[in-house]
């Protein structure tokens, strides 16, 4: 059986800050751009976004 892995790119697109980017398989979101609107983790129809994804961001701000 082969699966394949689909990019749907809805949260690149959805992103009101664009701080969402892709390369290949690669998603990578930019802390500084990001607002923590939790769009693309509502938007994602597999929940391969989470919002614990983004604890690490706000550790990054309050400098621990
Ligand atoms: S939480 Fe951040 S990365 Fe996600 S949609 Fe909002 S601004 Fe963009």
């Amino acid at each position: 059986m082969q699966r394949s892995r689909i990019f749907c790119d809805i949260c690149v697109e959805k992103c009101p800050q664009k701080a969402i980017t892709r390369n290949g398989e690669i998603f990578t979101i930019d802390s500084v751009k990001c607002a923590g609107c939790y769009t693309c983790v509502n938007v994602c129809p597999r929940g391969a976004i989470q919002e614990d994804f983004f604890e690490d961001f706000a550790t990054d701000e309050l400098g621990d």
